[in-house]
């Protein structure tokens, strides 16, 4: 069975940079009718907050995400003990005591002498009596012995890939303080979970190639990978640093559709185009990996908007029936209400504007050339209560013989009196609503 998973560190709150990988691994799952699981990768209990995990379970929950298992990894520390034991009965997890400092030191070195800054294994040839010298006041991280091999994987986005991990640095898997890095923590629980596919960014590639050899040597199958590419701005520039104003909170706060946000991010970096879906089953039939590339995939805050108002433009009632009533609009003609104003707007937040509209609790706009036309108008208005779908078209025609105005200079300054704006939806079919 197609089991995927997301696996988020709650360090902070989700954004748009981590909805890509949210997306396609439930996409995925949802398309072959395989599962999806919720992982919180929170071995680091220092940045490892409940609020985010929180937080993050209601972001899914707003944009309808749903998880079919939920684990997390601070539950399982007994599972990567056991692994860890293993890799070091095989020679595979050895004791390194340099400090970072020394370490970058090192690094510095290397790369003035035009070598690549990899780990250069000093740990691996301490004798017994060195190691134990260190031991007496330092603790040890622990590294993965990395086979020096090139390691090949056909990506499911990427195609054929390989890393020779001849060049990359063992990895650490257990910090000085004896923390686990998410590294073996997610082999074990790819192992464990059945997990078959993963989907994530591209700055895990290296990382794949490590972690296969790590399945490799505690005997699990690795899953497929597909590696996407990342997000960059308009202009091509990495999003990485303003991810941080970009979280799903964020966007929903200002009243971007989850079915927006969705359809959007399901086409990013894909060939297909980016259209309004309806539901999250349209999302799903038109869901393709194969459709993603290589090339980085532009986030637009624009395009975004624009999406988000081409769908609020069709949204049916029934999806914002609650919406309204907790804004004050009278179930009576809560239906029509919306219909004339949901093309006039661009999110869900302009709804209490128009509400004070229909309340007369917005500020009238009489221009001083326009103020002794707008009392008689009030006045012809007022005699024709109570205001139907034909009071609109009466009153302006007889406005339009008494004052001679035509045109904009007849009916503007009403909608202005009226609204308090140049703009908005057929006057005629607002009139009726307008509870004056
Ligand atoms: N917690 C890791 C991250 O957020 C998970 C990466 C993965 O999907 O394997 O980067």
């Amino acid at each position: 069975m197609t089991i995927t998973r997301f696996a988020p560190s709650p360090t902070g709150r989700l954004h748009v940079g981590n909805l890509r990988p949210a997306l396609l691994n439930w996409l995925y799952a949802r398309k072959q009718g395989g599962q999806f699981v919720l992982r919180i990768d929170d071995t680091d209990a220092e940045r490892s907050k409940e609020e985010h995990v929180d937080a993050i379970k209601r972001d899914l929950d707003w944009l309808g995400l749903g998880w079919d298992r939920f684990e997390r990894q601070s539950e399982r520390l007994d599972r990567y003990d056991a692994a860890a034991d293993e890799l070091r009965a095989s020679g595979r997890l050895y004791p390194c005591y340099e400090t970072a400092t020394e370490l970058d030191i090192r690094r510095k070195v290397q790369r003035n002498a035009g070598r690549p800054p990899v780990y250069d294994r000093a740990a691996l040839k301490l004798t017994d009596e060195e190691r134990a010298k260190l031991a007496e006041d330092r603790r040890p991280h622990w590294r993965f012995k990395l086979d020096q091999t090139r390691v090949t994987w056909t990506d499911g986005i990427r195609g054929e890939t390989n890393v020779d991990c001849g060049s990359v640095s063992d990895p650490v898997l257990i910090r000085e303080d004896g923390g686990y890095l998410y590294t073996l923590c997610s082999v074990c629980d790819d192992i464990d979970f059945g997990i078959s596919d993963v989907i994530r960014g591209e700055d895990h590639v290296t990382n794949t190639a490590t972690q296969i050899q790590i399945f490799d040597a505690l005997g699990g199958a690795a899953t497929a990978f597909a590696h996407h590419s990342l997000l960059v701005d308009e202009e091509g520039a990495s999003l990485s640093k303003r991810l941080g104003s970009l979280t799903l909170e964020s966007i929903r706060d200002q009243g971007i559709e989850p079915l927006a946000l969705l359809s959007y991010m399901a086409r990013l970096g894909s060939s297909d185009p980016i259209e309004p879906r309806a539901s999250h089953d349209e999302l799903i039939a038109g869901f393709d990996l194969n459709s993603y590339g290589r090339a980085p995939a532009r986030f637009s805050p624009g395009d975004l908007t624009a999406l988000n108002t081409r769908i609020l433009h069709t949204k049916p009632y029934a999806d914002v029936a609650a919406l309204l009533r907790d804004a004050g609009v009278p179930d009576a003609i809560a239906e029509p209400f919306w219909h004339l104003i949901r093309e006039n707007i661009e999110e869900l937040d302009a709804i209490p504007a128009w509400v004070a509209i229909l309340k007369g609790d917005c500020e009238s706009v009489v221009d001083a050339e326009d103020a002794d036309y707008v009392a008689t108008a009030r006045a012809r208005l007022n005699a024709a209560k109570p205001w139907t779908a034909e009071t609109w078209k009466a009153v302006t025609a007889d406005l339009k013989t008494e004052t001679g105005r035509k045109g904009r200079a007849l009916f503007m300054p009403l909608r202005k009196a009226l609204t308090g704006r140049t703009d908005g939806p057929d006057m005629a079919a607002l009139l009726p609503l307008l509870d004056r």
